[in-house]
């Protein structure tokens, strides 16, 4: 039986905080790993004491579009550098324009991102990117880097931008959304097989069938039936597919 992984969870959440014994219970019960991302230095610090206390967890640390504006740049730049032995990746980074209210705002995001591509690249790791209204920009500034790996985590693109993503053999995230919306689906069903990769951005909180519960590494079996439903394979072969995608991802 394979292992599947959330390749894009917040477990240094404080949501999360008061479960964590249970959810490293249930990943281990359920054959699930985690990417767990983080949004800013306080975050990146604790997801880094989470990949301590289990092999299931992989730390990615980073600086999220919606904290640019702390000053934790420069922490967090050390703590990628001190730690970069520990870590399985930089994320979540990207931008969003929903975040800022001012070109200037959108600068510094731009600024923050370029930091952490080059230090993607300098350090050989794979990156968790955010990308919300933002897709064209960010691949325009992608090529610029050679980087080792690359995810658009919750891919919400065009079907002519998924192409340009598969010609340039990045990897796509579908999360808990897929189940009940359609375009999630479409889009799926144009995913080259070994480019998907399956998430739950938990917390985040998941309508209809999820009924607005926060979103749990539990769901991720669920994304994954529905994966093998569109893709008209069983959820054994979806499930090996996905295992050899992220090893391939983590450069494992
Ligand atoms: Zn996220």
């Amino acid at each position: 039986m394979s292992w599947l992984t959330d390749a894009h969870i917040h477990l240094s959440d404080d949501e999360f905080s008061n479960d964590l014994p249970f959810i490293i219970n249930c990943m281990n019960k359920l054959r699930i790993r985690a990417c767990c991302v983080s949004v800013d230095l306080q975050s990146s610090k604790r997801t880094l004491e989470l990949g301590k206390k289990s092999n299931l967890i992989l730390p990615f640390i980073g600086i999220h579009p919606e904290k640019v504006s702390s000053n934790d740049l420069e922490p967090v730049v050390n703590l990628i550098e001190e730690n970069s032995k520990y870590i399985s990746g930089i994320g979540e980074i990207g931008l969003d324009k929903t975040y800022v209210s001012d070109e200037i705002g959108f600068k510094n995001q731009e600024l923050v991102f370029h930091k952490m591509l080059s230090l993607a690249e300098k350090l050989k790791k794979p990156i968790s990117v955010h990308s919300r209204a933002t897709l064209e920009e960010i691949l325009s500034i992608l090529p610029s880097y050679s980087i080792s790996s690359i995810l658009l985590h919750w891919f919400a693109g065009s079907k002519k931008q998924l192409k340009t993503v598969m010609e340039r053999e990045y990897f796509v995230s579908y999360g808990p959304a897929m189940l009940y919306a359609k375009d999630k689906q479409v889009l799926l069903s144009e995913t080259s097989a070994e480019r998907i990769l399956v998430e739950t951005d938990g917390p985040v909180k998941f309508s209809r069938c999820f009924g607005y519960k926060v979103g749990q590494i539990a769901f991720l079996p669920s994304v994954v039936f529905c994966a093998a439903k569109v893709l008209h394979t069983t959820y054994d072969d979806i499930s090996n597919q996905l295992e050899q995608n992220c090893k391939h991802y983590l450069g494992v």
